[in-house]
């Protein structure tokens, strides 16, 4: 499968956290609310699916995935 990256645009993101709460192995908490990204590459199909989830409902638009 073709290598995803994982991309936050920090200028959206509302801290809202349904990235972080929802999938934890993609995302973590940081101090200031924003999201860390765990996982930059979605290397399994698993992952990518989660990842894509977390696009769909990030309130922001701020999440993306890219080749
Ligand atoms: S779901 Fe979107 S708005 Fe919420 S913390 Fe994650 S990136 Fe930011």
């Amino acid at each position: 499968m073709t290598v995803m990256k994982v991309k936050v645009d920090y200028r959206k993101c509302l801290k809202a956290g349904e990235c972080y709460y929802n999938h934890p192995t993609l995302f973590q908490r940081t101090e200031n609310g924003l999201p860390k990204i765990l996982a930059e590459e979605v290397t399994s199909d698993s992952q990518r699916r989660e990842a894509e989830e977390a696009v769909e409902v990030c309130p922001a638009g701020a999440i993306s995935l890219e080749e």
